[in-house]
């Protein structure tokens, strides 16, 4: 199957081209032709598949195909994303695929001045990338009319509630035409997402990508039980044993982010962290840094995780478990994306046992255990080196490591 194969016109088939594209992710081929053909989607699919080009190519070949644009352009798509760095990340690739067409694009978000955004809306944009706190706030102001929307997506939609924008997502429902093709992606789909697809999609096509609330089955998985005071210690020998490229690790708060930076500091290891407590232009600096490889370790919060798109990405560290099993599958999503394959492994302490358990319910698979020698409390570490009968240290091989499962050999509750 090739772009070509699925009927894609020659500017955007020179576009993909140019990105190196050779052929349509499962994800494409599937839902290419439902949105050629006009229809509203459910789409099923993590971060990763190749989401982001699924919907706009086809979008963008409808607004190419349509009317050319009049003096004064009307924003036709409005595509509505959780967090700033997935809306910009959406809006480079629209500005990619659109390259040569006649299409305008933007994109909108908080934590900055409105003043540019402003005057990018005054200027005619055809496709609108935006939060959904901004986009509220600029059509209050009068600076955005969605009257002439005639495409609508709704991406990361469990995100979207997990952040508590369902009600900003409801004031928006009402402001857009009732004629229109509406797309609804989310990685997971309990109740509260399917209820709110229905108050969106018309007679729509459903496409699921990795089944539904299962772990990417590319990306190899493991857990190490550590003790709450030996996470850093076992972090830092991990990131030293192992020749790790790009490192993303998740901290369940700001505070730890940042703690964890400062201890990786210590240890003679450059990281850095990223969270809702930065700045826009601080995220991004890091960012771009983490992608032009001069910073090896990320450490990130869930929200500020979400739009990172490291094609690279090597392994992904959970130094906390989090206390939603989903956010788990979202977090392992980060790493395997598109082709390549990814390693993630979770750290457990007492406390996290229960969360465990949830998640390996979920994924429906029992995660494969790796023993280390920081699974003591710090007063035996400490005394290691005369013990030489303590277990030796197996660190973590993304292809070869798992030991049995510690779980079956001793009680835990
Ligand atoms: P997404 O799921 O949209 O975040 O895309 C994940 C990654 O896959 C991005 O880095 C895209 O540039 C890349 N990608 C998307 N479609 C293709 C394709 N057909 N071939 C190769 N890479 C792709």
């Amino acid at each position: 199957m090739t772009f070509k194969e699925l009927g894609i016109i020659e500017p955007i088939l020179k576009a993909l081209a140019e990105k190196g594209y050779t052929q349509p992710t499962p994800i494409q081929a599937q839902a290419i032709p439902v949105l050629l053909a006009g229809k509203d989607l459910l789409g099923s699919a993590q971060t990763g598949t190749g989401k982001t080009a699924a919907f706009t190519i086809p979008i963008l070949q409808h607004l190419a195909e349509g009317a050319p644009p009049k003096k004064q352009r009307k924003i036709q798509v409005l595509i509505i994303t959780p967090t700033r760095e997935l809306a910009i990340q959406i809006d480079d690739n629209v500005k990619a695929y659109a390259k040569y067409t006649d299409i305008r694009s933007a994109v909108i978000f908080g934590g900055v001045k409105q003043a540019s955004q402003v005057r990018t809306l005054k200027n005619g944009v055809d496709v609108l990338t935006a939060t959904p706190g901004r986009l509220l706030d600029l059509i209050n102001q009068g600076f955005v009319s969605l009257k002439n929307v005639n495409h609508f997506v709704l991406d990361e939609a469990d995100q979207m509630l997990d952040m508590g924008f369902v009600h900003d997502i409801k004031k928006l429902l009402k402001k857009l035409p009732q004629e229109r093709q509406s797309l609804f992606f989310s990685a997971t789909m309990p109740k509260s997402i399917i209820d709110l697809s229905k108050q969106i999609l018309g007679n729509f096509e459903r496409v699921n990508i990795a089944p539904q609330q299962t772990t990417a089955e590319r990306v190899d998985q493991a857990i190490y039980f550590v003790p709450k005071k030996n996470k850093t210690k076992l972090l830092v020998h991990l990131l030293k044993t192992e020749p790790f490229e790009t490192v993303l690790v998740f901290s369940r708060t700001k505070h730890g982010a940042n703690k964890i930076v400062k201890k990786l500091s210590q240890a003679g290891i450059q990281s850095a962290a990223i969270h809702g407590n930065k700045s826009q232009n601080q995220r991004q600096k890091v960012l771009n840094g983490f992608k032009d490889g001069k910073i090896n370790v990320l450490v990130a919060t869930d929200i500020a995780a979400r739009g990172i798109d490291v094609s690279q990405l090597s392994l992904v560290v959970q130094f906390d478990l989090p206390n939603i099993a989903e956010t788990y599958v979202h977090r392992i999503g980060r790493t395997g994306r598109a082709k390549a394959s990814g390693s993630a492994i979770a750290f457990c302490d007492q406390d996290e046992r229960s969360y465990l358990k949830s998640i390996e319910k979920l994924i429906e698979q029992r995660l494969p255990v790796v023993e280390h020698e920081f699974n003591e409390e710090e007063a035996s570490v400490a005394q290691e080196s005369s013990k030489p009968s303590k277990p030796k240290s197996r660190s973590y091989q993304p292809n070869t490591r798992r030991t049995g499962n510690s779980r079956n050999k001793k009680k835990s509750n």
